[in-house]
């Protein structure tokens, strides 16, 4: 960019920011409002507080064209339900605040909307439902408040965000097809842009990121006819994409009726698909320059390609066709890196979440942005590269992924356990005491050897409850972990925390991802401690508990100068060593859970194998040198894997154990149409619910796990980890447990062919 673009400053657009208060705000009004603390007016005091001053950051950035309505009680998808006035039957009877939270969180004898992953994000968002018979019967008039509020501060520079229609009904569970609901919706959408004439805004902002899915084409058709009426209206649109690009659909996305169209330069092969077709003179591209996702600063260098590409293609600044803008949402990033007053500076001038993202993105508009390229050097030269593990990825040959012995050959040597073994999946209650303890070490209130002393304690507590109900396979209960991703972060090298880095992950539930900065290596062992001083207190195996390397990356912020698989293989390797010494303390049974690995799927499908490959190559990196006479175990807290089965067999781990309590045993099923041949611990009871299970009800469990697969494959144990739970819950819920199996035993051992099965 030259001088023209000095004096010239391109428009400027963002897609939402941060939603929960610099300090929380929101989330501790919404928990006092639940526990009947503060009045709804107090709740929604906070609020208003919170949005006014996400309005003011971006005023004060200087950003043109601010986009209104990510702001939310809990989430802005069950917003927009309620909007359409699409209410399940089940709510009818209530009203306001009441209503939405039960939509949000369940009442007794009322089921919440199902939750569900935001695209490939760590945003969960609530599913709408809608029935055959349902008739919108829309009420934007809570909208159109939040729109005249954000006007009286930022006047015309307020954009109202709106999920489009076909967003919506994609992300709806409904048995009706898309074309469907899309016309189903469309006069409330007709109805909505009317009522936005009236607040006189300059455009609308219509959020539509099914666009970046591989089924797109054939969505088509009813994206030409719904944005054909729509444009009707006569209300400028802006049609927003992000998280991938456009694929398939950009030949005739790019002539749809609209005036603006958003696209994400950071994610997939946007600037590609500018360069192969060209850019149609008729409409104005706001690009996406500034990664909304990701918690670093711009590199000159990528937004240089960026800007010569769009040139070539004719966007330049003074053609008045083109707007810089963030990616996505600034959501998905935290308040502002300048509060992080514990962080290296030079690792801090390299960072930038949403506040730095505006003050970036107003310097991209004024054509300075080359400053960042100081910031980047200084950063290199405090976080060198290290050598001894890049060396170690790079030099990795096949055999480091391969066990030493093949499956029916290394079981036979592994632990010998009665039929139907059982074990649990790792955490045991996190007390208040729990908790107090680590917070008290944390403040150094107490000295490392009270702390451990302490540790011991609640571990010998928890063995001797396991080995007093019975449980085949013991754990130590993970009371010296506070997130199993954060604890192992904090043990590697490689990764730096934030103070107040929190982001939403639903509703009042945020989350402070670490950020992955450096060379990830191991300083020394991780977990051995706490594994050795369980097995002193039972003869029975305890099993090694580890998070896996795909779910360490995917739950952090990654690097964006490094390719994830490169990543994912440097922590695999930590992890390989930790292996190492918990085999040498005596460990027969390790497990490494993979709850985030199918999360990881990109979004388009053609993506996925690629993907797969190196996450099941880095659980293997992580696995593969155990010893044959080690048991590795899996676990990942979710059932839908029947799409990716092949590489959950490919993972080669001994046992997996899975969430099943929730899913009709329809995994089950799938396991045994492939054939599975490992051993599976499908989940016997949802840990999510503080209802202790009956023996009938678990021995039901079992009895129809024997109908899909051999009895021999079987293991029992919970969904998942205890630690949200009681002990007053979970020991009833094991003893009845161990019961259906010590049953189950029976009938086995007495006659395994003719044993009941209904
Ligand atoms: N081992 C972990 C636990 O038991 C697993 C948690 C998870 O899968 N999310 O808490
Ligand atoms: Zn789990």
């Amino acid at each position: 960019m030259g001088e023209t673009s000095t004096t010239t400053p391109v428009v400027t657009q963002t897609l939402g920011y941060p939603r929960i208060g610099h300090n929380r705000e929101l989330k501790r009004a919404l928990e006092g409002y639940w526990r009947g603390r503060i009045d709804e007016q107090a709740l929604r005091t906070t609020f208003w507080q919170v949005a006014n001053s996400g309005w003011e950051d971006q005023k004060r950035a200087g950003i043109d064209r601010i986009g209104v309505g990510g702001e939310t009680l809990y989430d802005h998808v069950l917003d927009w339900t309620v909007r359409l006035g699409l209410i399940p039957k089940r709510f009818r009877d209530l009203e306001g605040l009441e209503r939405y939270f039960a939509m949000a969180r369940g009442q007794p004898g009322i089921a919440a909307f199902e939750m569900t992953k935001w695209f490939d994000t760590n945003y969960h968002y609530l599913v709408p439902e809608i029935e055959p018979d349902m008739e919108p019967a829309p009420d934007f008039s809570d909208f159109l408040e939040l729109l005249r509020q954000a006007q009286t501060s930022l006047g015309d520079r307020a954009v109202p965000i709106v999920i489009g229609p076909l967003t919506f009904a994609y992300l709806s569970r409904t048995a009706l097809d898309l074309d469907h609901v899309s016309s189903l919706l469309l006069p409330a959408y007709r109805d909505l842009l009317g009522a936005l004439s009236t607040v006189r805004v300059p455009e609308v902002q219509f959020h539509e990121p099914v666009l970046v899915l591989s089924d797109v084409e054939e969505m088509r058709s009813t994206f030409e006819r719904i944005y054909g009426d729509l444009a009707g209206v006569g209300i400028p649109i802006n049609l927003v994409t992000y998280f991938d690009d456009v694929g398939a659909a950009y030949p005739w996305l790019v002539h749809l009726p609209v005036d603006v169209i958003s696209l994400d330069l950071t994610r997939g092969d946007n600037l590609g698909l500018i360069q192969k077709f060209g850019w149609p003179q008729d409409k104005t591209l706001a690009a996406g320059l500034v990664d909304g996702r990701s918690v670093w600063r711009v590199r000159p260098q990528e937004v240089q390609v960026m800007l010569d590409t769009l040139a070539e293609a004719g966007l330049s600044a003074a053609s008045g066709h083109l707007r810089f803008g963030i990616s996505c949402s600034l959501q998905h990033v935290p308040y502002e890196v300048g509060r992080e007053t514990a962080l290296p500076d030079p690792l801090r001038g390299v960072l930038a979440f949403a506040r730095e993202k505006l003050g970036e993105l107003a310097s991209l508009a004024r054509g300075a942005f080359t400053e960042a390229q100081e910031a980047w050097d200084t950063f290199y030269a405090f976080s060198p590269a290290d050598e001894t593990v890049q060396e170690r990825v790079h030099s990795l040959s096949e055999a480091d992924f391969q066990r030493a012995q093949p499956y029916d050959q290394r079981r036979p040597l592994q632990v010998s356990l009665p039929l139907f073994p059982t074990t649990t999946i790792g955490s045991y209650p996190q007390t208040p005491e729990v908790r107090r303890l680590r917070a008290r070490f944390r403040r150094g209130e107490i000295s490392l050897s009270e702390y451990e002393a302490g540790i011991d304690a609640f571990i010998a507590y928890a063995v001797g409850v396991q080995d007093g109900l019975g449980l085949d396979v013991i754990v130590h209960g993970e009371f010296e972990r506070s997130d199993m991703v954060e604890y192992f972060a904090q043990k590697l090298t490689g990764f730096a925390f934030t103070q107040h880095g929190w982001v939403q992950s639903f509703g009042s539930r945020y989350v402070r991802p670490p950020i992955i900065f450096g060379d990830v290596a191991r300083r020394e062992a991780m977990t051995v401690r706490e594994f050795v001083v369980a097995q002193r207190f039972t003869h029975k195996p305890v099993k090694g508990m580890l998070t896996g390397p795909v779910t360490i990356l995917n739950w952090s912020y990654p690097r964006i100068d490094v390719p994830h698989y490169e990543t994912a293989y440097q922590i695999a390797l930590a992890l390989r060593d930790e292996i190492a010494d918990l085999e040498a303390a005596g460990a027969r049974v390790i497990q490494v859970d993979e709850p985030a690995l199918r999360e990881g799927l990109p979004l388009k499908r053609e993506r996925w194998e690629e993907y797969l490959t190196w996450a099941v190559k880095a659980f293997r990196l992580a696995t593969a040198k155990a010893r044959p006479e080690t048991q590795v175990h899996t676990h990942m807290c979710y059932a839908e894997f029947g799409d990716i089965l092949a590489s959950i067999e490919a993972l080669d781990a001994d046992v997996i154990s899975i969430e099943n309590a929730r899913s009709d045993d329809a995994t089950l099923r799938e396991l045994a149409e492939f054939g599975y041949p490992r051993e599976v611990g499908p989940g016997v009871y949802d840990i999510h619910s503080p209802v202790v299970p009956s023996v009938e009800f678990i021995e039901a469990k079992l009895r129809s796990f024997v109908q899909h697969l051999s009895p021999q494959q079987i293991w029992v144990n919970p969904d998942c980890g205890l630690k949200t739970r009681a002990w007053e819950e979970v020991i009833p819920s094991l003893r009845n447990m161990i019961k259906a199996v010590r049953r189950m035993r029976e009938a086995f051992a007495a006659s395994p062919q003719d044993a009941p099965t209904e």
